[in-house]
């Protein structure tokens, strides 16, 4: 991936891929919410809930760029509630950016992508797309919808040769984890300072926490040389939790 376009840079996970792919001397344009002008790769501000946010991400990477072969689709939120509490515009906002915003990226980067020597789409899912945990019905169910998104492309793009993937990891030591520590005790009826033991890692058959670098080496594989056997996959990193 020499020029990439990175959803949700500012933060976490994306930060760590943007970093990633700009020392491996790659273009990035960080788009975020709340963009970093202090942070990796160049900064760009859209909120990725609308489609003029998607829209203009794209456009303007391939005008800075003069074209694109990575798109990496990380932004993402949580909520955190019983399905009676589930707030109605948390549904919506959580389907919008991490079910229809990796959309959105793909349908306006496709042309530039299919243009493309090696073009990678990736998606940075979750293992809540292949299993489920109580009380984020929301998350659970975009990100298991994501990988029907991330096999649809693959077929689609095999023969203009854009490969696409999702990577699934467990829990990353993220502000996006730290967020939730409230709401899991509350819903769980536990204590917070047992949330990341009891409910955290729980699931995790290794019981730490993953580091964001961790998932940008994955990401740098995927989008490189080694990576070009893999499309349509959805490639767990979670520590054993779907092992289950
Ligand atoms: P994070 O909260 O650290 O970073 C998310 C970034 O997305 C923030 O910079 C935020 O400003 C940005 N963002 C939020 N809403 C946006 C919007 N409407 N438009 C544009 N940008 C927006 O989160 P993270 O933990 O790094 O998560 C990144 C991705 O990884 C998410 O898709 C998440 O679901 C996934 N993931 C995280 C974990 C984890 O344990 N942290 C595990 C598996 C998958």
């Amino acid at each position: 991936m020499q020029r990439a376009l990175v959803t949700g840079a500012a933060s976490g996970i994306g930060r760590a891929i943007a970093a990633r792919l700009e020392a491996d001397s790659a273009a990035v344009l960080a788009v975020d919410l709340e963009p970093d002008p202090d942070g990796p790769g160049e900064p760009f501000e859209a909120d990725l809930t609308t489609r003029e946010g998607n829209r203009a991400a794209v456009d303007t990477a391939i005008e800075r760029f003069g074209g694109l072969d990575g798109v990496v689709a990380n932004a993402g939120i949580q909520h955190v509630a019983p399905v009676e509490e589930f707030p109605e515009d948390k549904w919506d906002q959580l389907i919008a950016l991490l079910l229809t915003s990796p959309f959105l990226l793909a349908k306006y980067a496709w042309g530039a992508l299919r243009e493309a020597e090696d073009a990678r789409f990736i998606v940075i899912a979750s293992a809540h797309a292949v299993v489920a945990s109580p009380f984020k019905a929301g998350y659970v169910a975009a990100k298991h919808g994501v990988l029907g998104l991330v096999k649809t492309l693959a077929l689609e793009g095999a023969d203009d040769g854009v490969l696409t993937s999702a990577v699934c990891p467990g829990f990353v030591r993220t502000p996006l984890v730290e967020a939730q520590v409230a709401d899991q005790a509350r819903t769980h009826g536990v204590p917070e300072e047992r949330v990341l033991e009891d409910v955290i890692l729980a699931p995790h058959a290794v019981k730490r926490l993953i580091e964001p670098e961790e998932v940008a080496e994955v990401v740098a594989f995927m989008g490189g040389p080694g990576g070009r056997s893999f499309s349509g996959a959805a490639v767990p990193m979670d520590l054993g939790w779907s092992a289950r």
